[in-house]
């Protein structure tokens, strides 16, 4: 991505509690007798910019899966980990992915064959920078339903609750306050996908006139062929991570994702 746009990066403090991930996959506490665990894979892999809050997303991620029993996580994390995996042969074995903090151009051999394993019935979820992954893909942009252009400052934002019987935002609902680093996107969406959470008015992160009307997208869900794509624009920070209510965000959105 254009080097001028990711200026406000601040650096924060990587909390101890959840950053024990190591490089093995992890195997979930079985879901139960009427439901085995869903296969997730963990993307992590960046071509550009790269996220202090990673090994969080990671072990938080994981640990949603094991303490929900919904799903047990892989990761894929390096160059060749994409190639090897987000293919159709190792995608067989998947039930979704998960772009977490993803930037750039991956390398997915076949972005068309990747895309149409989602449509096939697969689950995807983005968070924070995966709206700046593979730009020059529309087909991809498409897909997640939003392109990343541009953010300020870390600030406390007020974010509205679009959608309070969605069990991924319900309990947020009508309104809630967090801090984090707040995408903007190149075009709003809101046609084209089921908006969950978005903020009214702009907040005072720099971008725009501070407490103007508006309407900025920040989660939302939308079907894909026979697949579902929930996306996030949170997740910059690891405190945002390591925030229960951003854990139940996303449990409801792999729930859903997943296909339970
Ligand atoms: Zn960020």
């Amino acid at each position: 991505m254009p080097a001028g746009r990711r200026v406000f990066h601040v650096p924060v403090v990587i909390c101890a509690v959840l950053c024990a991930c190591g490089g093995s996959s992890g195997s979930a506490v079985p879901a139960g007798p009427s439901a085995p665990a869903k296969h997730l894979l963990v993307v992590t892999y960046t071509a550009g910019f790269r996220h202090s809050s990673i090994p969080v997303a990671e072990a938080t991620i994981q640990s949603i899966g094991r303490s929900s029993g919904l799903f047990d996580t892989s990761f894929c994390r390096t160059a060749d980990d994409v190639r090897a995996i987000l293919t159709v042969d190792g995608l067989r074995a998947l039930d979704g992915v998960f772009f977490a903090n993803t930037t750039g151009d991956l390398g997915i051999p076949d972005m068309r064959a990747f895309l149409d394993w989602i449509a096939a019935g697969h689950g995807f979820v983005g968070a924070h920078s995966a709206a700046d992954t593979y730009h020059e893909s529309d087909d991809y942009l498409a897909m997640l339903g939003g392109e990343f252009d541009t953010h300020g400052a870390i600030v406390a934002a007020d974010i509205r609750v679009d959608d309070s019987s969605d069990p991924s935002v319900a309990y947020l609902a009508p309104r809630f306050t967090i801090t984090d680093e707040l995408y903007r996107f190149t075009r709003n969406s809101r046609a084209n996908v089921h908006v969950l959470l978005s903020m009214d008015h702009v907040p005072a992160d720099g971008v725009g006139v501070a407490g103007a009307p508006a309407d900025l997208l920040m989660a939302w869900r939308r079907d894909y062929g026979s697949g579902r794509v929930f996306y996030t624009a949170l997740g910059h920070r690891e405190e945002v991570w390591q925030d229960p209510r951003f854990q139940k965000h996303l449990l409801g959105a792999l729930t859903w994702a997943l296909g339970r």
